[in-house]
């Protein structure tokens, strides 16, 4: 038996070393040395620490295992994976993006990359004839993210991947909010898989990390170059809280995922709520396509509210929610997209995006669901 055939739960618990293999012991330790021993000058399997470590390894390995990659990378952050991965292109290389994404890859998308010489279009990723109508002879990337944040957007990965092969593009993903539990993207055909580990993975809103991982080696061997070369890496210690955090992935995810689908047919029947953006509702736009390409909802939603006066007793009123820009915690997270998560988004984008702000998005944690729908009914009343 090796790792490869192994099923996602199993993996996510045994990983790709299940023990550390000096002592034995049941977890891979936080091996902090910044340096190796050469005996007699020569290096072993580890000579310095940004070129690798056994606990770093620990979560690299796991990426790979879990999304059927080839090679996976860990960084500091979600943002620096984002970068890192983008790193593949380079200055003169056109880039297609989606109009609806995470507000930090927004802000890296439009002001850091034309700085260095790759321009992008954000365009509506959704319609297959957008891309194609945006892609140029110089495009080398179409970077995606599916649901797409916070509006929920569904783009067919399997189309996408389609028209870039054919034209010899990278494509991107974004993985955060289905975890590779739930979508599998290098199945599909997309060439790069990201995450924020910092969300679902790490799952206690106790750490930042990020991970990407690639089928080809070749794209391995450039992206190991780069993290190498820019240093970039996952601290040992934060390996070791996000191999601790992978192991229990799978409950964690299945009891916040239930949680979303019953607060959000609640909310989309509460008279506070003016629109509630869930696509495990079988008449959300893209339901059908979503489910062609993915095996769960996942445990975010969004919904708007009939007036802003509602946002503000909201977020002054719950108790349970913390209220901050992040999702994929243990604990509910009620986030004001405009204000946190799409700050960086200037206000005439957000409105043109229907990014509102009346908008509110929650991610479920795996409280009691009654304990978190008493919280939100009570804070949604209207006097
Ligand atoms: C949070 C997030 C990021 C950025 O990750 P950090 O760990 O905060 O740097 C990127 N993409 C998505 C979808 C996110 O939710």
């Amino acid at each position: 038996m090796t790792e490869k055939n192994l099923r996602p739960a199993t993996l996510l618990v045994h990983q790709g070393k299940d023990r550390d293999p000096y002592t034995g012991a049941a977890a891979i330790p936080i091996y902090t040395a910044s340096t190796y021993h050469h005996p007699e000058g020569k290096a072993g399997e580890y000579d310095y620490c940004r070129s690798g470590n056994p606990s770093r390894e620990q979560v690299e390995e796991a990426i790979a295992l879990l999304e059927g990659g080839t090679r996976g990378f860990a960084y500091p952050t979600g943002m620096a994976a984002v970068g890192s991965a983008l790193a593949l292109l380079r200055s003169g290389d056109h880039l297609v993006a989606p109009e609806d994404l995470y507000g930090g890859s927004w802000r890296y998308l439009s002001t850091v990359l034309p700085q260095q010489g790759i321009e992008v279009s954000f365009v509506d990723t959704t319609e297959p004839s957008a891309i194609e109508r945006a892609i140029r002879p110089a495009t080398r990337g179409i970077f995606l993210e599916t649901p797409s944040n916070p509006l929920f957007k569904i783009t067919d990965l399997r189309a996408v991947a389609e028209i870039a092969r054919r034209r010899e593009i990278l494509t991107f993903l974004d993985n955060t909010f289905m975890t590779p539990l739930l979508q599998r993207p290098l199945a599909l055909g997309i060439d790069v898989v990201i995450h924020s580990a910092t969300k679902f993975l790490g799952g206690h809103s106790d750490l930042m990390a990020g991970l990407v991982t690639v089928a080809d080696p070749e794209l391995g061997k450039r992206l190991k170059h780069f993290q190498n070369a820019f240093g970039a890496v996952l601290s040992p210690f934060d390996s070791f809280l996000l191999s601790r955090g992978i192991k229990t992935l799978k409950v964690r995810l299945e009891a916040s995922q239930k949680n979303a689908s019953i607060l959000a047919e609640r909310l989309r029947e509460h008279p506070a709520v003016a629109r509630l953006y869930y696509p495990g509702f079988p008449d959300f736009p893209g339901h059908e396509r979503h489910f062609s390409q993915a095996s769960g909802a996942g445990a975010v939603l969004s919904f708007e509210l009939q007036e802003p006066a509602a946002v503000e007793r909201l977020l002054r009123r719950a108790r349970l929610p913390i209220i901050a820009p992040s999702l994929g915690g243990v604990e509910t997270i009620l986030t004001h997209c405009w204000s946190m998560s799409h700050a960086a988004i200037p206000a005439a984008v957000k409105e043109q995006l229907r990014i509102r702000k009346t908008l509110v998005r929650l991610s479920a944690g795996i409280e009691d669901v009654e304990d978190l729908w008493d919280d939100l009914a009570a804070a949604l009343e209207s006097n």
